[in-house]
């Protein structure tokens, strides 16, 4: 093939993904220097189209970010109120009193907010400080320059043919090169994956961990509806099978976000995380909130786990992973939005003072150190044996050891040093012959839905005509190894239905509905084999969420 010719531009600094921590980046950088060129691309089709969270909000990245975010209007209008933890059973549930929980997990302070609503505002005020944000355009390729630095990405293909050539409608997009490029592209980025893998960041770290979170938004029954409370679970319906939990937070309006995290380290191949959360709203306690409302959105995405310990190196020369790119979510508070902000904005003082020094394409140590040693590591570091407890020891054991250790790492020291995750999440499956087929109560359409129908309600759509952005290194390897050893997982851990084992005369036959993709990433990290590669679909498409 012809080289590609694709026309440049020249900015100060370039940010991939217009989440909390590459817009608080953006606008770090123009309060330091309103001359800077700064731009934001942002694959979803406007800014908060791809962004899920749960949320509640620790407000202290965007009090150290815009200290003023209350009189500019800022999206935080529900402060919680009351904040409560059950241990489910079937049939019941048990309170855990607060009092014995170490501090970090109050959530006084804290807002329930859209993270979506909130990065629209964020964009505003990026745009007011003369920002270029260009929603619509994914980043698909990295542009590394003569001595090995990045020196751009390529955003904006559109029109490739269906087996990715280039054809008479196809646009090639453009070059944006930078000083420095901020990747800040949400857990497991397709192109920060590619970068930790080239300069080897993950050399010397514990293997990053995920969890796939899933998402309603009720309207309720105003009668139940209790602004500004907040209920986490753990146990019903997951029991020993997996970790995880659910959420519970009451928004303004009579909404209510419900939302389940299943830990993708589970070895049972069955499990269908999906069904999990289905199941889930039958509980009593839940279903009594939820009877007579109805579900108004879906959507779901990855949530990185790792923590403290598997943190990559967070620079190479031109290039810095910032926010869950790097994954910096605190997992017994499941937050991680506060630590985006303060990295986006860490990471900007570090280029404003490296481009005032004329440096350009080098490494950001400065924020590597920031970002360490000061209130992101601190955050991480108390809590970073909680997810390899729960990991090795299941949800009581790690409940009295975790809660221990957090009180002890408060106090500033640890009888547990700093504990390991062993595998990856895609070598944690098992083969299927280990384990029993799991049988999962069929949704009744009124508190649970069956996949499909709720994707319609995460408005996702992708153009058919481009190539599946679910790449498969081997396309033998899901009927010839992973049907047989683990009877094909992607057919459930995906919480979209992409993915399908369809039978017919010819026998089983691997099927990719790419166009009902989220953009989760749980295929990426769970796939047993990791033989599917996420890719960028061309900018616009994917899901396009309201407020969540
Ligand atoms: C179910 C769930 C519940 C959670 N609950 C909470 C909570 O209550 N509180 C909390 O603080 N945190 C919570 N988190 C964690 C929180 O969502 C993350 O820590 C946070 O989103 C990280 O911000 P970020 O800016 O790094 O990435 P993101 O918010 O993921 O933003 C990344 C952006 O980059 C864009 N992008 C990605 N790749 C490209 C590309 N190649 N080209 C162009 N654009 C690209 C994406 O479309 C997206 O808009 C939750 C996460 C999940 C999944």
């Amino acid at each position: 093939m012809a080289e590609i010719e694709r026309e440049a531009m020249e900015y100060d600094v370039v940010i991939v993904g217009a989440g909390p921590a590459g817009l608080s980046a953006a606008i770090r950088l123009k309060q330091l220097d309103a001359d800077l060129n700064v731009v934001v691309l942002e694959k979803g089709s406007e800014v908060g189209a791809h962004i899920l969270s749960g949320a509640v909000l620790d407000p202290c990245g965007l009090d150290a970010l815009i200290p003023d975010w209350k009189e500019k209007g800022a999206p935080l209008n529900v402060p919680v109120k009351d904040d409560n933890f059950y241990m489910l059973g079937e049939a019941g549930q048990l309170r855990i009193p607060n009092a014995p929980m170490p501090p970090l997990m109050n959530n006084h302070g804290n807002y329930i907010v859209s993270m979506g609503n909130v990065c629209r505002w964020m964009a505003e005020q990026a745009e007011a400080l003369g920002v270029e944000i260009f929603p619509g355009m994914a980043c698909s390729e990295m542009v590394y320059g003569d001595n090995g630095e990045v020196k751009g990405v390529v955003a904006g293909v559109f029109g490739l043919e269906p087996d990715g050539s280039y054809g008479p409608n196809t646009e090639p997009g453009m070059e944006l090169h930078g000083k420095y490029v901020f990747l800040s592209e949400g857990v497991r980025g397709s192109l920060s994956k590619e970068v930790i893998a080239k300069y080897d960041l993950s050399a010397g770290k514990e293997p990053q961990k995920y969890g796939v979170g899933m998402k309603e938004i009720w309207e309720i029954d105003p009668e139940k509806h209790k602004e500004g409370s907040v209920t986490h679970t753990m146990g019903w319906p997951l029991g020993s099978n997996a970790g995880g939990g659910s959420f519970i937070y009451h928004l303004e309006n009579n909404q209510v976000y419900v939302g389940f995290v299943v830990h993708l380290n589970y070895k049972n191949p069955y499990l269908y995380p999906y069904m999990e959360f289905q199941r889930f709203k039958h509980h009593p306690m839940v279903a009594e909130l939820l009877k007579g409302g109805k579900r108004v959105a879906y959507g779901a995405r990855a949530i990185t786990e790792g923590g403290y310990q598997s943190m990559p190196k967070l620079v190479a020369p031109g290039v810095a992973l910032l926010g869950c790119s790097a994954g910096m979510v605190n997992v017994p508070r499941i937050k991680g939005n506060h630590n985006a902000m303060l990295s986006g904005k860490a990471a900007a003082e570090a280029a404003y003072d490296a481009i005032k020094a004329e440096r350009s394409g080098d490494e950001l140590t400065a924020y590597e150190t920031v970002v360490r040693d000061g209130a992101i590591g601190s955050d991480l570091k108390k809590v970073r044996n909680v997810k390899p407890l729960w990991s090795k020891y299941g949800l009581t054991a790690s409940l009295a050891l975790g809660g221990m250790d957090m009180w002890t790492n408060t106090l500033g020291f640890s009888l547990l040093g700093t504990l390991g995750h062993g595998k990856n999440d895609a070598e944690s499956t098992e083969d299927a012959s280990k384990h029993q087929p799991i049988d999962y109560p069929k949704p009744d359409g009124v508190l649970s839905f069956d996949r499909l129908t709720n994707v319609s309600f995460a408005a996702t759509n992708h153009e058919e005509s481009q190539p599946c952005h679910l790449r498969l290194a081997d396309p033998d390897i899901p009927v010839k190894v992973n049907l047989p050893e683990f009877d094909e997982p992607a057919q459930r851990y995906c919480p979209a239905g992409v993915y399908e084992v369809v039978e017919d005369e010819n026998g089983p036959r691997f099927v990719i509905n790419f166009q009902n993709c989220v953009h989760c990433k749980t295929c990426d990290i769970k796939d047993p084999s990791q033989n599917i590669t996420w890719t960028t679909p061309q900018g616009g498409d994917g899901p396009n969420y309201p407020n969540m």
